[in-house]
């Protein structure tokens, strides 16, 4: 395995370093929702607004109260709108997830540090031990609601070469492979060469079934497909007149460009977080695993992952760190989550 660790990766250390406080989460959703600095209230859109700082806490306080106070997430100050006709209080979080979760802000952002870092996918018991979460529901909840914020957006068609296979998880029948084999699921992965992953959780291996994800995930321009010579595709693919199969079972791995092998083990990097993380994973859910996947493996070399994912849980438009700290623009309205 690849032990390169790419500079502008994520590192988790950087954000376990960079957010030690709630204060200093909130501070870093304040910019990202007025990235100009001109706070405006998310109601009427009023720059004329006041900032209100709860008091302070009684002196004596024990350690363990003021520990305490970092596990909820009860702002230490919010606005309020000083139009007369509106009067709104609202602080950075208003309208996002964040605002109604009684997790502190912390806990959020070190559990999108854990996410993005662990390559196979971090199980909900793992993050729970990790972040010092009570009870496995709410890691749970932590862990599908981030998952579900990396499946959602644009998802652009691939285009160029792309390799495309198909395999089964899940099932209980033992020593059988394939489409019969027990409950098995079907996932269909597209892999644009040097490019974006897609994992695809298909209804069934049929051949239509199968066209009708090819069609929906890669252009009609696209170059060329190249599968190997298993796959139930083939027959699907073979019309385009833009086919090529790598033959494995003549032990022909890579012929030239034509070969499999990065969806291939693209497809071995998820199977073993199945089995090394998760164990087991619902039927309903599998789609939301899938995209958590192909949503890391595709920002696997990008530092701006993070404040990617962080917007996306806000709501609002995701913009990179590149955009943010450009000429300030007038932010049109935030899009409540
Ligand atoms: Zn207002």
């Amino acid at each position: 395995m690849s032990k390169r660790i790419h500079p502008k990766a994520v590192s988790l250390a950087d954000i376990f370093i960079k957010f030690t406080s709630n204060e200093e989460c909130l501070e870093y959703i304040k910019g990202m929702r007025w990235p100009d600095g001109i706070v405006r209230c998310p109601t009427c859109g009023d720059k004329n607004v006041t900032k209100y700082e709860r008091p302070a806490a009684p002196t004596r306080k024990t350690r363990s109260e003021t520990r305490d106070k970092e596990k909820t997430n009860r702002r230490a100050w919010f606005y309020i709108c000083l139009n007369k006709d509106c009067r709104q209080q609202f602080s950075p979080t208003s309208g996002t997830l964040f605002a109604d979760s009684h997790l502190p802000l912390i806990t959020w952002f070190h559990a999108i540090g854990l996410m993005l870092n662990a390559k196979k996918g971090i199980s909900a018991k793992q993050l729970q031990r990790d972040l010092g979460i009570g009870g496995y529901k709410t890691a749970w909840y932590l862990n599908h609601r981030i998952r579900e914020a990396m499946g959602t957006g644009d998802i652009p068609k691939l285009g160029g070469i792309v390799e495309i296979d198909e395999t089964y998880i899940g099932g209980k029948a033992r020593g059988q492979r394939g489409p019969r084999a027990g409950n098995k699921q079907v996932v269909v992965g597209i892999r644009e060469r040097k490019g974006p992953l897609r994992f695809i959780h298909a209804a069934d291996a049929k051949a239509i079934t199968l066209k009708a994800v090819i069609d929906q995930h890669v252009s009609a321009d696209v170059e060329c497909y190249m599968t190997d010579e298993s796959t139930s595709l083939n027959s699907v693919l073979r019309k385009t007149g833009k086919h090529q199969i790598v033959n494995h079972t003549r032990k022909e791995y890579v012929r030239g460009e034509v070969h499999t092998n990065s969806i291939e083990s693209a497809f071995g990097l998820f199977k073993r977080g199945i089995v090394g993380q998760f164990h087991k994973v619902s039927i309903k859910h599998l789609q939301r695993y899938l995209d958590e996947f192909t949503y890391r493996f595709d920002r696997r070399d990008n530092g701006d992952a993070f404040i990617e994912t962080v917007h996306r849980l806000c709501g609002f438009k995701p913009l990179r760190f590149a955009d943010l700290t450009s000429d300030p623009q007038p932010e049109t309205a935030s899009v409540p989550f």
